[in-house]
C-alpha cells in the first residue's frame, strides 16, 4: 500500500544589490567589469588591519524590501563574522547578519518569510583552467541581500514562481538586475518529504541558476526523497548540487549546522537603532516606494487587459511606461486598445513617444493608414527617424479615400480584365481578392483595401 508523501519546500534566495560601491569599502560594484581584479582595495581583498564601513544605499535597499512584502524592519540590527576558509573569503570569515537580520516576517505570494539580511558576495573563482584555480575579487564585498522563506511551500511550480514574484519585484525596487543566468540571483531550495504531521528530514540544492532549474530540482528531490522513504530507506540531510545536463541533483557535502560558522558580532562596524536614523524611516521608505508590481498588474486588469497582456507591461517597464504616457495623452479607450496592440506584438514600439504612437494611432482609425503601414512608420519612428504625418507623405503610405480617384482605378481594372470580372460574375468568387489586389497595385498601396472592396462588389453587381 502506498503512503501520500507531502513535499515541503523553503527557499532561500541571494540577490546582488546594484548598488554604486560595494558593501563595506567605496570600491565601485560593477558587474559589468571584464577585466579580473579591477575593482578591489585593502577591504573587499580581506587584508588584515583594513577597515569595512557601512553601505546605507544597501541597507535602504533591504529595508525597502522590506517594507514593500510587508515585513518587520529590526529596530536594533548588528553585522556578524561568520566563520569559515575558502580561498574565494580570504578573511576567514564572511560579514553577514544572524540575530539581528534587518527584516523579520512579511510574505510574498502568500509565501511567510522568515527574514531579510545583508551580507557580502564572495570573490568569484574559476576551477576548471587546469591544476589551479582563478580567483577574481570584483565581486568580492558586493552587497548580498538573502532572503529566506518558511516552509510553506508544497510544490515545484509556486517555489519557482514565487522566485520570479521576487526578482520582479526587486527589479521594480532597482535593488537588483537579479538575473539567474549572471548569477545576481541565486536559488537554494530546501526540499523534505513526509507522510506524518511533522517535517521530513530536508535537503538543501544549490546552484540552481535559472526558473526551470529550481521547478525541475525541485520535482526530483520529491521523487527521490518519496522513493528512497517508500523502499523504507532514510534520507540523509545534506547539501546537493543540479547537474543540468543530466538534470539529476547530486549529493555535494554533509550540511554545517550554525553553530559550526563561531558567528559574532563584528566589532569593526557599528551597531544600529534603525528608528533612529532619518532616512531608515519606515514611513519615508514607504513614501519612496515605485508602483508595486501586484499593483501594476492590478491596475492593468481593471483598465480591461487581458491577463497576458497586463503581464507583459508588469514585466516590461519600457513598455508600461510607453502606455501609461499615451495615456496621459488621451483617454480614448479604442486608440489605447489599438495601440496596445502594436505594443505587444513589437517590444520596440516602447522607444517611439507617447504624441507620435497617439499620431500613427489616429492614422490607423480615420482609415489612412494600413495596418501594415503602421508598422512601418512605428520601426522609423523607433529608430528616431521623422515625424508620423511627414513619413506617411513622404514614402506615399496614406491610403487613399478620395472616393472619386478610386472609382476611376476601379473602372479601369474592370475594363483592363474583362475575363476575371465574367469569371466573377459566374460565381468564382475569390477573384474579387485580385482585382482588389490590382486596385492596390494601382494606387501603390495607398488605396483602402476596404473601399475598393465595396465599390468592385457594387460596379460587378
Ligand atoms: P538551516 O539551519 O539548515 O539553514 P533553517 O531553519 O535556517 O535551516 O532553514 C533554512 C531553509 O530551509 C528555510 O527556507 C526553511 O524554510 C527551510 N526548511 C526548514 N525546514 C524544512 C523542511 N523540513 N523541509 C523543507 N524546507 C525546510
Ligand atoms: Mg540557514
Amino acid at each position: 500500500m502506498s503512503k501520500k508523501y507531502t513535499p515541503t519546500i523553503g527557499l532561500e534566495i541571494h540577490a546582488e544589490l546594484c548598488t554604486a560601491t560595494k558593501m563595506f569599502c567605496r570600491t565601485k560594484n560593477d558587474a559589468e567589469e571584464q577585466s579580473p581584479n579591477t575593482n578591489v582595495c585593502p577591504v573587499c581583498l580581506g587584508y588584515p588591519g583594513s577597515l569595512p564601513t557601512l553601505n546605507k544605499e544597501a541597507i535602504k535597499m533591504v529595508l525597502s524590501l522590506g517594507v514593500s512584502v510587508g515585513g518587520k524592519l529590526a529596530d536594533y540590527t548588528e553585522f556578524d563574522r561568520k566563520n569559515y576558509f575558502y580561498p574565494d573569503i580570504p578573511k576567514g570569515y564572511q560579514i553577514s547578519q544572524y540575530a539581528h537580520p534587518l527584516v523579520r516576517g512579511g510574505s510574498l505570494m502568500g509565501v511567510d518569510l522568515t527574514r531579510i539580511h545583508l551580507e557580502e558576495d564572495t570573490a568569484r573563482s574559476t576551477h576548471d583552467t587546469g591544476d589551479y584555480s582563478l580567483l577574481d575579487f570584483n565581486r568580492a564585498g558586493v552587497p548580498l541581500m538573502e532572503l529566506v522563506t518558511e516552509p510553506v511551500i508544497h510544490d515545484a511550480e509556486t517555489a519557482s514562481k514565487f522566485a520570479k514574484e521576487l526578482q520582479l519585484l526587486l527589479t521594480h525596487l532597482g535593488a537588483s538586475h537579479a538575473n539567474m543566468e549572471k548569477g545576481e540571483m541565486r536559488v537554494e531550495a530546501n526540499i523534505s518529504v513526509s507522510d506524518t504531521d511533522t517535517f521530513g528530514t530536508k535537503v538543501e540544492v544549490k546552484n540552481l541558476n535559472s526558473f526551470k532549474a529550481v521547478e525541475k530540482a525541485i520535482m526530483f528531490e520529491i521523487k527521490r526523497q518519496t522513493e528512497l522513504l517508500e523502499g523504507g530507506n532514510k534520507v540523509a540531510q545534506e547539501t546537493r548540487g543540479w547537474d543540468e545536463s543530466k538534470e539529476v541533483t547530486y549529493s555535494q557535502r554533509v550540511k554545517e549546522d550554525s553553530h559550526d560558522y563561531r558567528y559574532f558580532p563584528d566589532p569593526d562596524l557599528p551597531k544600529m537603532f534603525l528608528s533612529e536614523i532619518p532616512e531608515f524611516d519606515q514611513d519615508t521608505l514607504r513614501r519612496g516606494l515605485p508602483e508595486l508590481p501586484w499593483r501594476k498588474r492590478k491596475r492593468y486588469l481593471d483598465w480591461g487587459m487581458t491577463e497576458e497582456a497586463s503581464e507583459v507591461y508588469t514585466r516590461d517597464i519600457d513598455r508600461s511606461q510607453a502606455i501609461d504616457e499615451l495615456e496621459k495623452l488621451t483617454s480614448d479607450k479604442n486608440l489605447l486598445k489599438l495601440a496596445s496592440n502594436y505594443l505587444i506584438t513589437d517590444p520596440g514600439t516602447a522607444n517611439v513617444s507617447a504624441q507620435n504612437i497617439f499620431e500613427v494611432m489616429q492614422m490607423v482609425i480615420e482609415g489612412s493608414l494600413s495596418s501594415t503601414n503602421a508598422k512601418f512608420i512605428l520601426k522609423r519612428l523607433e529608430n528616431k527617424l521623422g515625424n508620423p504625418k511627414q513619413i506617411a507623405t513622404d514614402e506615399n503610405l496614406l491610403q487613399t479615400n478620395n472616393i472619386d480617384d478610386l472609382k476611376k482605378v476601379v473602372e479601369l481594372i474592370i475594363a483592363e480584365n474583362p475575363k476575371i470580372v465574367s469569371g466573377y460574375k459566374d460565381g468564382n468568387v475569390a477573384l474579387l481578392q485580385f482585382l482588389i489586389g490590382q486596385g492596390m497595385k494601382h494606387t501603390k498601396g495607398s488605396g483602402n483595401p476596404q473601399i475598393l472592396r465595396d465599390m468592385f462588389i457594387d460596379l460587378l453587381k
